[in-house]
C-alpha cells in the first residue's frame, strides 16, 4: 500500500514527496481511522483526502462551503485524470439528476457537495445506494458556533451519516487554531477516537510586515507599481474602502478589479474570474473574497486595514505564496483600525440561533482576538514568532524574514529626548496640579505657541523649547515607545500622561534609555532591497508562461490548472526536452505529461536552439 500512495501522488499529482503530517493522515484513513487534521492554509489538505479518495474502493464525498472551491477542485483534478463532480445550487435539477445517474453508475471517484444538499432527498435517496468508503469535511470548523464561520448545516452532516447504510470513515481538515473549536468539530460530526494531526503553521516563503505609514494610498500605490507584473490581492475592511481603493489604483494605470458583497453576482463572478485567470493582477477586496480561491501564483496580499484577528489574517495573508515561492503579505496599519474593528465586531448582525448571553460571549472572544492582532500590529518581536504563539507552535526567536527581524531594526539611545519628557510631565503636573495628554506635553517640548501652553504659563517651564529641535513625528514615535516600554502610563479616561516607577528609576539611576526604531529601508520598502526571483526574469520562464498562458485559453481553464509557477520554475531550471526528463519536474504528473508534455518540451528545444542553450 506505501508503494500505490506514492505512484498516486506522483500519477495524478506529480509530486513525489509528501508534506508534512500527508502521510500520516492519509494512512490513516486507509486503514478506516476517522481523523481531525489540522493545516495551514495552503498546507496541502485536500491531497490529505484526494489520495485515500482514489485508492479506496468506494466512492468519496467531500463536503465543502463553498461553490467556487468545488468547481476549481473538480476542474483540477479532471485536468489531473481523477472522475470527479460537483453538486452544487449552481447546477441546475437537471444537470443534478444526471450527476445522481452517474454516481449511481459508479462513473466519480470523488464528489463534492454543499453541506445543504446532503439534507435533500433526492440526494438521500441516491446516497442510500452507494457504497461511501470515505466522507472528508473541508472546513471543518465552520461546525462551531465559537469559530467565525459558523455554518447551521454543517451541524446536520452527523444526521446524514446516521441514515447511511454502513457509516463511512469520516475526516475532517480545518486551520482553525483554537482547541474549543477543535473539540467542536470532533463532537459534532462525532469522529470516533480520530487520530488528530497538527503540522507545521509555518509558512517560510511567507514575508511579514507590518507598516505604519503616514498616508496609506502613497505606500499602497509604491507597494503596488513596484509589483506592476505580479499578482496580489488587497483587503479591505470596508466596502467603501474597496471602491476608493481599486479606483485609486485604476487611476493610477494599474489594473485592479474589486469584489465586496454589495456588487451584483454576476459582475462579482466576473471580476473573480478576471484575476483567476490573470485577466487582472490586482483584486481589491473585503474578506468576502478568497474562502476557497485556489490561485496559486497570488505573489502578495497587502492589508489596507488591520483584520479582526489572528486567525483571519493568516488565513487571508495565506493566499499568497500558494505556489513555495517568495512572497509577501504586508499589513499597512493604523490606530483608526482598531476603531473600525471594534465597530465591525460590535455592530456584526450575530446568528439569530444564538441566545443573547451567548452573543454577548462571542462578542467578547472576538474583543479579545483583535487585541491579539493589535498586539501582533506593535509588536517589535519577530512577526513570524508572534503568529506561530497564537498557534501554539515552538520557533526560533528570530526568523530573519520579517519586516521585524532583517536588520529594518536598530537600537536607538533616547537617553536625552526621554529625560526631557519625564522632566516635562512631572514639572507640568507640579506647576498647574494635574496632569495633561501626549499632544500638550508635545507642545510644551516643542515651544508651542499655542493658546493653552501659553494661558497655563508653561512657556516660563525649563524643558519649553528643550526638543524644538525633534519633529512632531519623531517626537510622537518616540513618546510611543516610552508608554510600551512602560515608562509612561496613559489615563485611560482622559489620556493624561503619567511617569511610573520605571521612568522615576530610570533618571534617578542615570539609566540609558532606548527605542527600537526602523532603518530607513523600512519606510521605503524593504521588499524592494530584494531581487525578484531570478528565473522569473528569465527568458525561458517567461517563454513557458507565455506557453502555459495559450494552452490555459485554448482549454478554457485557469493557467495554474495546467502547470503552477512552482512547475514552471522547476522545469525552466531542468530543461526537461524528452518525456522521461519531463516527469521528473515537480508537478508533472501522468496526465499532464499526455497533455502537455511534448508540447513544452518542444518549447524548450525551440528556446534552446535559439539561445544557444
Ligand atoms: P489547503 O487546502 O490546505 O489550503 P491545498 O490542498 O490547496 O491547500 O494545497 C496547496 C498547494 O500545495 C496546492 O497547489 C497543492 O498542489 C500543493 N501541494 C500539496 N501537497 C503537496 C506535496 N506533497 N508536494 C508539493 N506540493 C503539494
Ligand atoms: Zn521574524
Amino acid at each position: 500500500m506505501t508503494g500505490e500512495k506514492y505512484d498516486v501522488l506522483k500519477r495524478f499529482f506529480g509530486y513525489s514527496s509528501f508534506r508534512s503530517g500527508q502521510e500520516e493522515l492519509i494512512d490513516a484513513q486507509m486503514e478506516g481511522r476517522d481523523v481531525l487534521g489540522v493545516m495551514p492554509t495552503g498546507g496541502g489538505k485536500s491531497l490529505c483526502y484526494q489520495i485515500p479518495a482514489i485508492l479506496m474502493p468506494g466512492i468519496t464525498l467531500v463536503v465543502s462551503p463553498l461553490i467556487s472551491l468545488m468547481k476549481d477542485q473538480v476542474t483540477a483534478l479532471k485536468a489531473a485524470g481523477v472522475p470527479a463532480a460537483y453538486i452544487n445550487s449552481s447546477l441546475s435539477a437537471g444537470q443534478i439528476n444526471k450527476v445522481y445517474q452517474n454516481l449511481l453508475e459508479g462513473r466519480y471517484k470523488i464528489v463534492y457537495i454543499a453541506p445543504e444538499r446532503l439534507a435533500t432527498e433526492g440526494f438521500l435517496a441516491t446516497a442510500q445506494r452507494l457504497r461511501i468508503s470515505l466522507l472528508a469535511v473541508d472546513e471543518a470548523h465552520c461546525i462551531s458556533q465559537w469559530g467565525q464561520d459558523f455554518r447551521p448545516s454543517y451541524l446536520r452532516i452527523s444526521e446524514f451519516v446516521g441514515k447511511l447504510r454502513r457509516r463511512p470513515v469520516i475526516s475532517a481538515f480545518t486551520a482553525t487554531a483554537t482547541e474549543r473549536v477543535r473539540r467542536d468539530i470532533e463532537r459534532s460530526l462525532g469522529l470516533d477516537r480520530p487520530l488528530r494531526i497538527v503540522t507545521g503553521f509555518d509558512r517560510q516563503n511567507l514575508r511579514f510586515e507590518v507598516m505604519k505609514p503616514k498616508k496609506k494610498d502613497e505606500a499602497l500605490l509604491a507597494l503596488v507599481s513596484e509589483r506592476a507584473e505580479k499578482s496580489g490581492i488587497i483587503y479591505c475592511s470596508t466596502r467603501r474602502d474597496v471602491e476608493s481603493v481599486s479606483r485609486m489604483l485604476r487611476d493610477a494605470g494599474l489594473p485592479a478589479t474589486r469584489y465586496h458583497a454589495g456588487l451584483t453576482e454576476e459582475e462579482r463572478r466576473n471580476n473573480q474570474d478576471d484575476f483567476i485567470y490573470d485577466r487582472c493582477g490586482i483584486m481589491v477586496a473585503t474578506n468576502a473574497f478568497g474562502m476557497g480561491i485556489d490561485k496559486s501564483n497570488v505573489s502578495y496580499v497587502i492589508h489596507y486595514n488591520m483584520p479582526q484577528s489572528i486567525e483571519s489574517y493568516y488565513q487571508e495573508a495565506g493566499r499568497a505564496g500558494r505556489d513555495g515561492l517568495d512572497a509577501d503579505c504586508i499589513l499597512l496599519y493604523s490606530a483608526r483600525d482598531i476603531r473600525t474593528a471594534q465597530f465591525l465586531i460590535e455592530h456584526s448582525g450575530g446568528s439569530e440561533e444564538l441566545t443573547e448571553s451567548e452573543q454577548s460571549k462571542v462578542t467578547e472572544q472576538a474583543l479579545k482576538r483583535l487585541s491579539e492582532m493589535v498586539g501582533y500590529c506593535e509588536t517589535d518581536r519577530c512577526l513570524r514568532g508572534y503568529i506561530l504563539d497564537y498557534f501554539g507552535q515552538k520557533h526560533p526567536k528570530t526568523c530573519g524574514n520579517c519586516g521585524n527581524c532583517d536588520g529594518s531594526f536598530s537600537e536607538k539611545d533616547i537617553t536625552g529626548e526621554a529625560g526631557a519628557v519625564f522632566e516635562c510631565v512631572r514639572l507640568v503636573r507640579e506647576r498647574i496640579g494635574y496632569s495633561l495628554g501626549s499632544a500638550r506635553i508635545m507642545n510644551v517640548l516643542r515651544g508651542g505657541r499655542d493658546k493653552e501652553t501659553l494661558a497655563l504659563g508653561l512657556d516660563r517651564l525649563p524643558v519649553y523649547g528643550k526638543l524644538r529641535g525633534v519633529s512632531s513625528d519623531a517626537l510622537r514615535e518616540m513618546m510611543e515607545s516610552l508608554k510600551t516600554q512602560g515608562y509612561l502610563r496613559v489615563d485611560p479616561v482622559h489620556g493624561a500622561l503619567f511617569l511610573t516607577p520605571r521612568a522615576e528609576d530610570a533618571v534617578r539611576r542615570h539609566e540609558t534609555v532606548t527605542m527600537r526604531v526602523r532603518g530607513k529601508s523600512a519606510d521605503s520598502l524593504s521588499a524592494a532591497k530584494r531581487t525578484p526571483a531570478g528565473t522569473e526574469e528569465d527568458g525561458l520562464y517567461a517563454a513557458l508562461r507565455d506557453l502555459r498562458y495559450r494552452a490555459a485559453k485554448e482549454e478554457g481553464v485557469p493557467a495554474f490548472v495546467v502547470f503552477s509557477n512552482a512547475t514552471l520554475r522547476d522545469m525552466a531550471a531542468k530543461k526537461p526536452t524528452t518525456e522521461s526528463e519531463m516527469i521528473l519536474v515537480a508537478g508533472v504528473g501522468q496526465k499532464k505529461l499526455q497533455l502537455y508534455g511534448k508540447r513544452f518540451a518542444e518549447e524548450i528545444k525551440r528556446y534552446l536552439g535559439e539561445n544557444g542553450g
